[in-house]
């Protein structure tokens, strides 16, 4: 189903696999707001907020942050005005019982999701790309030393800020990351191939040849829906 014409996109996939820096382009190709719950987690644990301290001591294992508390954050931010013509939701749904809630809280307000792109990859290769990954500890920027580097070593193109490595980026947790989502977000491939909304996209290769690959899927549906 089509949500209304508007760009409603799920990103699924394993942690490392690409699902940040593709929300970000395609967030700019459409427009639409890129709804990344593990960066507002972050956003929060930084505040120091209620909601951060709560999810801090999951995060740091590796593990998901209780589901009450993820859907009610997503709940708020899908309120949001500017999510009326479409979003982009990388991290979220993680679990069946999220799934659930997020087709709720869209029928509530007459939506549906309308593409589920799962990015795909080995997961020694996902190992091995996770642990070139840096973060602007000032706006969240995304870098990779080898495949996405910032210009100066260390600092962020955009905010001059310090790159740092995320701590549940280290290599043990990746691990622990990686078997949360064979156990827990992996049976939403399922859930959403019967649904006939699911698009596999191999993950691995360079950051536009992926990006194109899912644009021409989106495009492809939308043509199916209003040839
Ligand atoms: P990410 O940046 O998407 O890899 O998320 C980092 C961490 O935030 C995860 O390892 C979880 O601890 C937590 N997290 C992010 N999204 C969710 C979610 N939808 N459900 C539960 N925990 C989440």
């Amino acid at each position: 189903m089509e949500g209304h014409g508007k760009v409603d996109i799920v990103l699924l996939g394993p942690p490392g696999v690409g699902k940040g820096t593709q929300g970000k382009m395609l967030q700019e190709r459409y427009e639409v707001p890129l709804v990344s719950t593990g960066d507002i987690l972050r956003e929060a644990v930084k505040n120091k907020t209620s909601l951060g301290q709560k999810a801090w001591s999951f995060m740091e294992r590796g593990a998901l942050v209780p589901d009450d508390l993820v859907i009610a954050m997503v709940g708020e931010r899908l309120k949001d005005n500017g999510c009326r013509d479409g979003f982009i939701l990388d991290g979220f749904p993680r679990t069946i019982e999220q799934a659930e809630a997020l087709e709720g809280i869209l029928e509530d307000r007459d939506r549906y999701i309308g593409y589920v792109i799962c990015l795909q990859a080995a997961e020694e290769a996902i190992i091995k790309r996770i642990s070139g990954r840096r973060i602007c500890r000032d706006c969240g920027e995304g870098y990779h030393i080898i495949f996405n580097p910032s210009l100066n070593l260390d600092i962020c193109n955009k905010c001059n800020g310090e790159l740092y490595q995320r701590e549940d980026d280290k290599e043990d947790t990746v691990r622990a990351r990686l078997a949360v989502y064979n156990d827990q977000t992996s049976p939403l491939i399922e859930f959403y191939t019967e649904k006939g909304l699911l698009s596999v996209v191999d993950g691995l290769g360079g950051i536009e040849e992926v990006f194109e690959k899912i644009v021409n899927i989106m495009e492809r549906k939308k043509e199916e829906v209003n040839p």
